[in-house]
Order: C-alpha cells, then structure tokens, then sequence
C-alpha cells in the first residue's frame, strides 16, 4: 500500500525522492523516510508524520548521495512509529530496504533468523527482508558481480505475500534492486539517471519513458542502464513505454482540493472515455473482440469491484440486464472470492478497479479465471496490474484521479458500463436499434449537461451549511436512483464523516422509516418518470414526519415541503446517475470544507487498497 520512490543519477537524490513521496501523498498513509548512500555508509531518515516532517530531521539537507530510495508507509504491521517507518536495515547496516504490501509469512521467517542470531528492532513484516537478504548474502560463497541479486532471488524465494521492494546496498553503491509480486511499481528511464514509483504522475515530470514491472521480475538499475531478470535470474528483455499525459494533470490547477478539480474535470473526463467510441455505425472498443456466439452463449455478467467502482456496477446491471437481457450480478469483490461464486466458461466476469491494483479484485478476477470464465478488466490507469492479469482490458481514460473520495473515475466508470452494455447489444441484436442509438445519443449530451449542472452550485452548497453538523442522514431513491443514492451516500460518509445510509424508496416501510424524526436529513433522488411518482410518494411519508428533504430531480415535481430542489437536466435514467451524482459530490464537498477536513485525505482511507 502507499508509496515507493526511488532515484540513481548524478543529482543530489534527497529532494528528488521527497518531491516523489509529495506527489504520492494522495495515497493516504502514516510514515515517511528516504535512505541514501553517503561514502560508505547507508543513511537512513524517517519518522511518523507527513512526508513534509522529513524536512526538519537533523542532518536531511546534508544528504549529497546520488542514488536513494523512500517510502510511506500505511502500517499493516506494527503501529505507525519512526522504528516501524521504512526504509529498514539489516543487521549490519549493509542493506536498506522499503517495501509495500504484507508479507504473510513474516513470524516463520523472523524466527527462522531469531535462531540464527538476528535481531529485530521494528515490529514490522518488513524488516525479515534486509536480514533475510543479508543472510543469503552471507551463505553465498562465491564473490561476483550477481552475488547480491542472488541474494534477493533467495529471499523472494521465501516470501509469502504481496511486496514493491527497493534495496540498496553498500556491497555496490552504484546499483539498486527491485522487485515486485502484487503490488505496484514503475521504472522511469532518463539520460544517465533512473527513476523508480509507484506509479507514474509521482515521477512523469522527470522523464515520459517507462517500463512496467511484471511480478516476480528482479531489476538491476545503475546509472545507464536497467536490467530485467526473470525469477531464476536469467535476463530478459521489456518494452519502453511513452506517456502522454502532462505531468501537470496531477496537479491542482488553481482549485482548492483536488477533489473539487476532478469534480469539474467530469465533462472532459467522459468526453475521454467516450474518444471516438461512438462516433459512426457499430462501437469499437480498443482491446474487445467478443463475438456474436461468445455472447449468445453467456447465462451469466458477473461484475465485482468494490466500494465506488462496484456501486458503478449496480447502475450497469440496469443497462445490459435491458439491452442483452442476459441476468448480471454485482457482487463485491472482496465477498466473492471467498465464496465459492458459480463462474464457469458461459459467464463474462467485469472487474472494475480505478487504479487496477485493487487487491480483493485483483484476486476475484484470477479466482474467475482459474474456473474457466473469460475477464474484463476495467481500470484508469494503463498497464496496471489488473489489466495484465485480465483477458480483455478496457480503460476509462479520466486522467490521474489524486482525491481519495472518487468523483470522475465513477462517473467515467458509469460511462464506459453503458457502452459496454451498447457494444455487446449490438452484437446480440435483443432489442430495436431506435433504443440502443437514442442511448447513444443521451451517452453523448452527458458533458454538456454536467457542465449545466456546475454553472451554478449555490443551492448545494448553501443547503450543506444548513446540515453539515448533524449526525446521520438518509438517502432515497428507486432502480438507477437507488444505484447512485449508495454512491452519494458512501461519498458523505468518506469525505463528511457524517453517518449516512441509502435505502431503495419501497425498503422505507420494511425498517428505516421508524429513524424518521423531525428535523432528519433526507437526500430523495428522483429522475425516472415511471418511477417518479410512487418516489413523490415516499418522499410524502418522510415529510410528515419532519424530514427535511433536498430532493435531486429531472421532472417537474411539486415543492410541497421539500426543503430544497435541485432541478438536473433531463436523461435517459440508464444513465442518469452520471448528472444525479455531482450535486451529491458537491453536497459532501460542501460539507467537508464547512467542518473544516482535509477533503482529499479523508482519515484512515488510501486512494488505491494494495492489501485486503
Ligand atoms: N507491511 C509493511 C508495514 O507495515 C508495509 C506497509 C506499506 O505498504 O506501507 O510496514
């Protein structure tokens, strides 16, 4: 989990490497520290606290080594500490490491060298890797220029878990060496210097040229060169991969939060992820060829995610439930893969995942695979893990989402569910075309009417100052209203703090309508005509009982005693959560500024869940 940065050149490696960990800061975490080599010596800094603390640590702006690495850390093992911040060292001082993700194994492997006379100084799973590598280094006899990559290989070899490792060493102080198994990491290659993160924004404005790292391939980097090795240490070859994206787009651009940026970035965000998909005669999508008889032969859509990406889910289960009518069934991925889900070759599996290194889904998508059914990935951010692992991936292309609390990755999620939906009922020809090409089209007005909803937010915004200090509140809503009601009210709990629950309007009765007292939050979400009035009826029974009720609607209801309405425009309720959601971004963004908390690092979230 959190974050990895990594330098060699011929600069001084400090600021690089805490510029890097600044930049990864959106990821949510508790420690910070960077190592690098001065002389003969590994120099460790690190302490609890933000990245910025580093700063005032003795002696940091007196680093000059050349080649460095650095971590935050979100403690997994061993509570959030200087001794349990990373990088760790073995025994002899001889080598540092940072590592993200659990090593599973940790208590068998640390008191496997407790026996051997090491010592443990953090109550971390990560320290047992500089012992173990030291250890490996130690019982090797033969000295040559692989001896501390064989070392590495050995301890891999012994580690259960999930891990992004750098290593430095003072046996060569011109190399560095990392691994990875289920957990991200990225190489930069520059002129002369090399850089390595966790993902790319962190170190896009040093260099555009990337490779991605496959599991369980060990890296060599010196100055001038990066060398990949398989698992039995025999060189292989990887791609350059050049990035497009401006290194600025992870940047605040002149907004407060980068929340309230990536709310206001949704028009062009969709208008991405739409591209040229719609453009004429049948969609394409770049990376799917299913056939018309794959299709035919499907019983069964699966889509797992979690959080806001599986709530995306439930508003596409609407769409391709319509238009292909084959059963689909959103599960969370964390629930799915310890259940024993009935998945064979007839179902397609659809795994959504923003930063594609979700590890429940990542893990629910190779349980699928393993039992025959063929997987989609769908994710923002090309190359990651979970779009090597699937059959098929597809990207939503909203660009670098930092806040932690989703705005547009959902939003472009939705999108992209609806064209799927489209693509596959173009091919299985279950309903009229007038059906499938007018969803096309309410698919295509999507950023101008988002772009109408943002003119003008006062309503949101002042209905927020009325409410921000209460305690609980409700959300409401009936088919896709109901789908992103989940969304709106996950959102106020992220970012607000604000206890909040979602029911489906008809569930009033069976249970929550006995929470209804005066003066109780209702959010009522209303945009599909047929449903609209038994909504207006619910929405009554709330109101008698006191409920203030800001109501979020594409028709043309009666005001009777709502205590505000916020009018969207007019949609197809396939799609209509993509318009209905931003007054509820809003709503808990408001709110969130009016408590005075730190919108985009809400307390113990981290934007990309590496562990389960
Ligand atoms: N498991 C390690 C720890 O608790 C690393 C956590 C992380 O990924 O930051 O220190």
């Amino acid at each position: 989990m959190c974050g990895i940065v990594g330098y060699i050149g011929n600069k001084k490696a400090s600021p690089i490497l805490i510029n890097g960990l600044l930049r990864l800061e959106y990821r949510g975490y508790d420690s910070a520290g960077i190592a690098t080599i001065e002389n003969d010596e590994i120099k460790v800094m690190k302490n609890k606290g933000r990245v910025n603390n580093l700063y005032e640590l003795d002696g940091i702006n007196d680093l000059v080594g050349t080649i460095g690495i650095a971590h935050t850390r979100w403690a997994t093992h061993g509570k959030p500490s200087k001794e349990n911040s990373h990088p760790h060292m073995d025994n002899s001082n001889s080598f540092a490491v940072v590592h993200n993700g659990i090593i599973e194994n940790y208590n068998e492997l640390k008191n496997m060298l407790i026996e051997k006379g090491y010592k443990f100084l953090s109550a971390t799973d990560t320290e047992v890797i500089p012992n173990l590598i030291h250890y490996y280094f130690e019982q090797d006899k033969t000295d040559d220029d692989k001896k501390i990559l064989r070392a590495v290989k050995s301890t891999c070899k012994d580690l259960k878990g999930s891990y992004a490792i750098e290593i430095l060493s003072i046996y060569n102080k011109d190399k560095m060496i990392v691994v990875r198994k289920d957990s991200p990491l990225v190489i930069g290659k520059g002129n002369g210097e090399n850089y390595l993160s966790s993902d790319i924004p962190a170190i896009l404005s040093y260099t555009k040229d990337f490779y991605l790292l496959d599991d369980n391939e060990i890296v060599e980097l010196s100055r001038d060169e990066v060398k990949f090795y398989n698992q039995d240490l025999k060189e292989i070859q990887k791609p350059i991969k050049s990035i497009e994206w401006g290194a600025l787009s992870a940047e605040k651009d002149g907004y407060e939060d980068f929340m309230l940026k990536e709310i206001y970035e949704q028009p062009k965000a969709i208008r991405e992820t739409v591209g040229a998909k719609l453009d004429n005669g049948s969609i394409e999508i770049e990376g799917l060829n299913l056939t018309k008889e794959y299709l035919q032969s499907l019983n069964k859509i699966y889509i797992v995610a979690c959080g806001t990406a599986m709530h995306a889910g439930l508003v596409a289960k609407t769409t391709i439930e319509k238009l292909c009518k084959i059963s689909v069934e959103v599960d969370i991925a964390s629930e799915f893969r310890y259940r024993e889900p009935l998945v064979d070759e007839k179902t397609l599996c659809i795994y959504i995942s923003q930063s594609g290194e979700t590890a429940d889904t990542i893990a629910a998508l190779k349980l699928a695979k393993s039992k025959g059914a063929k997987t989609l990935a769908i994710s923002n951010v090309i190359g990651s893990s979970i779009t090597r692992e699937a059959d098929y991936s597809i990207y939503t292309h909203a660009g670098p989402e930092i806040a932690v609390a989703s705005t547009k990755a959902y939003t472009s999620q939705v999108v992209l569910l609806n064209i799927l939906g489209i693509y596959f009922a173009e091919k299985l020809e279950r309903v009229e075309k007038e059906i499938i090409n007018n969803l096309k089209q309410d698919i295509l007005n999507l950023p101008s009417q988002i772009e109408e909803i943002l003119k003008d937010t006062n309503q949101v915004k002042n209905f927020a100052k009325k409410v921000y200090k209460e305690k609980d509140m409700f959300f409401l809503g009936r088919g896709t209203d109901y789908a992103v009601s989940l969304e709106g009210s996950l959102k106020l709990k992220e970012i607000s703090y604000i206890h909040s629950e979602s029911y489906a309007s008809g569930e009033l009765k069976h249970g929550p309508i006995a929470l209804i007292e005066n003066d109780v939050t209702v959010i009522a979400t209303m945009t599909n005509p047929d449903l609209v009035e038994k909504s207006i009826s619910n929405v009554q029974e709330v109101v008698t009982r006191g409920a203030k009720v800001f109501a979020i609607t594409s028709e043309d209801i009666k005001n009777d005693g709502l205590s505000q309405v916020i009018k969207i425009p007019k949609t197809n309720p396939l799609i209509s959560p993509v318009l209905s959601v931003i007054p509820m971004q809003l709503f808990s963004y408001y709110i969130s500024k009016e408590k005075g908390l730190d919108v985009d690092k809400p307390r113990n979230l981290a934007k990309s869940v590496t562990v389960e």
